[in-house]
């Protein structure tokens, strides 16, 4: 006859999440299953950071709520109980040596996503985790409000205590497909509405398409939504053959969905020009006409964009890009000026959850404890990583909240 398994702690989801959660309960005693419906365990984790994962941030605690949205002191606890001196410690007693980049952000020095991977898994096996990859969840066992175990590939895995670490909505590819949220929902959990966030934007007409594969380092670009400035940001960028990415329109992107989910007319400024003022950038443009008046401005002007822009500039402000310095009229120098500092851009979409490095919205954070990450509907079901209502920055803010939420819930199993 079948026997029903029997374990402390379920946790489901092997992403980030899951295999710190599964790892801190199984420190504290408990007879833990970790049930993976992929074939392989962190699918997702593998490609964070271009494959070199960028593990934490060395900001402090505050600083790092101040990257997360939309309730950063949501994770007060939880970062208080399991931070990046933690994480990186964990690491390092696994063998992953690392390394502090610009930003505070945290790479293996190896440049290895892999690395990161194969030291939590070390870790588990070491705590005696059963991890079973290949096994979906499909169902909540819960009766009376008390959890009671899951169902994974028709077959039930009884526990008084489930973590659901199912990851968000975004690179479906890696397993983390949205499914969580509907598990959350079946048991009575509110979600709070799931978009793309750190997303590519979408442009109209065909000026990004032209400068596909240009990347702008140390730019600032501006957002517009119905004509009013909406947020800004400085640093790299790079043009597609849709529109616009890289670091800075992904952070942006964040105001801009939200945006064109309200209807709203949105547009993104880039400002190719930052360190000077309109006055200072005229005047200089103005000397180098002037000093180079035999010059034809396509080389002029590579002193002030790259090569690849100028004539795509030109053509698009109707300069003949055949002119030489003094040739160019005081209108047409204002015209060059003027673009150079709002470099401006029609956003009439964005990327779907596909290309979405994380997903904003998920399971209610007012419908879960705080000092626990338990339900406050379900007795012994708690959440940890993606698959709750918070999400940040880019800087190694999303799996340090998947790493500390996912100890905290697997720690917080009081009666092991
Ligand atoms: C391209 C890309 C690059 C990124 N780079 C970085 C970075 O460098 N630094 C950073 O901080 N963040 C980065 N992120 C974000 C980071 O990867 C996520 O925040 C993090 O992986 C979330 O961890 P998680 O454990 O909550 O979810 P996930 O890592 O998504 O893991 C969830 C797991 O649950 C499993 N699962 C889902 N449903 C079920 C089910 N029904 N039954 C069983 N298993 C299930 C999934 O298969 C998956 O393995 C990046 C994201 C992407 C897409």
């Amino acid at each position: 006859m079948y026997q029903m398994e029997q374990f402390d702690v379920i946790v489901v989801g092997a992403g980030p999440a899951g295999l710190l959660a599964a790892g801190s309960a199984a420190e504290k005693g408990g007879r833990v299953l970790v049930l993976e419906k992929m074939r392989q365990e962190g699918r997702k984790l593998l490609i964070t950071g271009k494959g070199r994962c960028n593990i934490t941030n060395d900001a402090n605690v505050s600083e790092f709520i101040r990257h997360v949205y939309p309730n950063g002191r949501f994770l007060r606890t939880a970062f208080g109980l399991f931070f990046s001196k933690e994480i990186l410690e964990l690491l390092q007693r696994y063998g992953v040596e690392t390394t502090c980049e610009r930003g505070g952000r945290y790479f293996p020095t190896s440049n290895r996503s892999a690395d990161v991977l194969m030291a939590l898994l070390k870790w588990v096996n070491e705590k005696k985790v059963d991890i079973r990859c290949g096994m979906k969840v499909e169902k909540l066992l819960v009766e009376n409000q008390i959890i009671k175990g899951v169902q994974a590939n028709g077959k039930e895995f009884r526990a008084g205590k489930v973590i659901l670490a199912t990851g968000g909505k975004s690179y479906p590819a890696t397993g983390s497909n949205g499914e969580g949220y509907e598990l959350a929902r079946s048991v009575g959990h509110t979600i709070v509405p799931v978009r793309p966030a750190l997303v590519p934007l979408e442009t109209g007409g065909n000026l990004a398409r032209q400068l596909q594969g240009l990347t702008l380092k140390n730019v600032r670009a501006t957002i517009w939504v119905n004509g009013k400035k909406d947020g800004e940001d400085f640093g790299e960028m790079i043009f597609t053959h849709f529109g616009l990415s890289g670091p800075i329109i992904l952070s942006l992107s964040r105001i801009v969905v939200d945006a064109l989910h309200q209807k709203s007319a949105v547009e993104i400024s880039i400002d190719l020009k930052p360190a000077l003022d309109e006055q200072k950038l005229d005047v200089r443009l103005l000397r180098d006409l002037n000093e180079a008046g035999k010059k034809n401005i396509s080389n002029l002007f590579r002193n002030w964009l790259p090569a690849s822009m100028i004539p795509v500039f030109l053509k698009s402000l109707g300069i003949d890009p055949g002119k030489v310095g003094h040739q160019v009229s005081s209108k047409e120098r204002k015209s060059i000026r003027n673009m150079m500092k709002d470099f401006r851009f029609e956003i009439k979409g964005h990327r779907s959850f596909k290309e979405a490095i994380i997903t904003a919205g998920g399971v209610a954070t007012k419908e879960i404890t705080s000092k626990t990450m338990e339900s406050k509907l379900v007795f012994g079901l708690y959440f940890a990583g993606e698959v709750i209502d918070v999400d940040a920055e880019t800087g190694g803010y999303n799996l340090q909240i998947a790493y500390s939420t996912g100890f905290l819930a697997g720690r917080s199993l009081k009666q092991l």
